[in-house]
């Protein structure tokens, strides 16, 4: 089974390379719905040329997203294999980063990395198990969202709903330049605070003066407090505004704080500390509200996880393709779908660095491998 798909795969190394920078050439920043748009269309039409059935799930003002099902799993997605990978980039419309190259042994572009080489690693391992007849019965969906580097916020929902029927996932970020693929992820919280106080002339302030400031100070210090490396848990106070000039009281002080956590048990503690440290002012009269920006639960690196992983290990030593476990600090759409209790695993996609700037680049040579890796884990797993 293994030779005939690696065939298949190495025969097409080429059109693998044009589909990736027909995908790069498509300007899709997060927000440019006409071009994430355009990606999804694009994909949606190779999807059903090899046989997927694609539902396109409309959003207002942010790109729509893709839904391709398998034959088997438009008939039952009971026990699917859900494999998710976003169209969007973080690059603005206006951006000069607008190009593709590639020379003997890497390929550069806005998306190589994160994440459309990726989206073509799936997309071409599926049209491999297609084509050389190894699709069969396998019921495979494949999400392709619109809003990941933005916070999925429009399609948490619908990737969650799909994992809650999936006896596992795959997420095609790119993988690490040790040929790591991810089985692990930190979960992040990022909040504002914004403090009130009581305004008044800083020369007649007397013992009852509600400085939204000196609150804030006091918080800062609480929530750098929660810092604890050794259990992965970070906390950083990372902006703070606030007052209007050195004689004012000031009555208005704003942060913004991020927080970083490896288990399920730790974002709870993160969580009902936070709570404890914004309802309880050290400052009289002063209150604080807050503001959630965005979050993501953490992905462990369970036994579930690492049973899969140890399976893809065995299958890359066969397939002369290293890979090597790692636990990730960033957070990827693999974090909405380990909250769903299935194993999943992340970073499938070609080797890379350098995302989210205008080195951001691929190991050439991986598009190829890491697509024969895939098409074989999806057919053995
Ligand atoms: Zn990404």
């Amino acid at each position: 089974m293994i030779s005939d798909i690696s065939t298949y795969i190495g025969t097409h190394k080429q059109d693998l390379y044009t589909l990736m920078e027909t995908l790069v050439l498509i300007q899709s920043y997060s927000r440019n719905k006409a071009g994430v748009d355009r990606v999804g269309q694009y994909i949606a039409g190779i999807m059903e040329r090899i046989g997927f059935s694609c539902e396109i799930v409309p959003q207002q003002d942010l790109g729509n997203h893709v839904i391709a099902r398998s034959p088997a799993a438009a008939k039952d997605p009971k026990g699917q294999t859900l494999i998710t990978g976003h169209m969007d980039t973080v690059f603005p419309e206006d951006s000069t980063f607008n190009w593709y190259k590639a020379d003997d042994t890497k390929c550069y572009g806005p998306g190589v990395a994160d994440m459309k080489g990726g989206l073509v690693v799936g997309i071409y391992a599926l049209q491999a198990l297609v084509d050389t007849g190894h699709l069969k019965d396998l019921p495979i969906t494949f999400v392709f969202n619109s809003d990941e580097e933005i916070g999925s916020l429009s399609s948490r929902e619908l990737i969650a709903k799909e994992a809650k029927h999936a006896r596992l996932a795959y997420v095609l970020e790119a993988g690490g330049m040790r040929n790591d693929i991810v089985t692990g992820r930190k979960g992040n919280l990022s909040i504002s605070l914004e403090i009130t106080g009581k305004a008044g002339h800083a020369a007649f302030a007397g013992k009852d003066k509600a400085s939204a400031i000196l609150e804030l100070a006091h918080k800062t210090l609480a929530l750098e407090a929660l810092n604890q490396p050794e259990k992965g848990i970070s906390a950083n106070v990372g902006t703070i505004t606030g007052g209007i000039g050195p004689n004012t009281v000031p009555d208005r002080a704003e942060a913004s704080v991020d927080f970083r956590f490896l288990s399920f048990e730790d974002a709870e503690g993160v969580q009902q500390r936070l709570d404890e440290i914004i309802n309880t002012p050290t400052v009289p009269g002063t209150s604080t509200r807050v503001q959630p920006v965005s979050g993501r639960p953490p992905m462990p690196q369970t036994a579930g996880n690492m049973a899969v992983y140890s399976k893809i290990e065995t299958l890359a030593h066969k397939l002369g393709t290293p890979v090597l476990s790692e636990l990730r600090q960033g957070v990827s759409d693999a974090n909405i779908i380990a909250k769903q209790g299935i194993p999943v695993i992340d970073g499938l996609g070609p080797v890379g660095a350098k995302d989210h700037s205008e080195d951001e680049f691929i190991l050439k040579d991986s598009l190829w491998e890491r697509t024969i890796l895939f098409a074989n884990i999806l057919t053995e797993i």
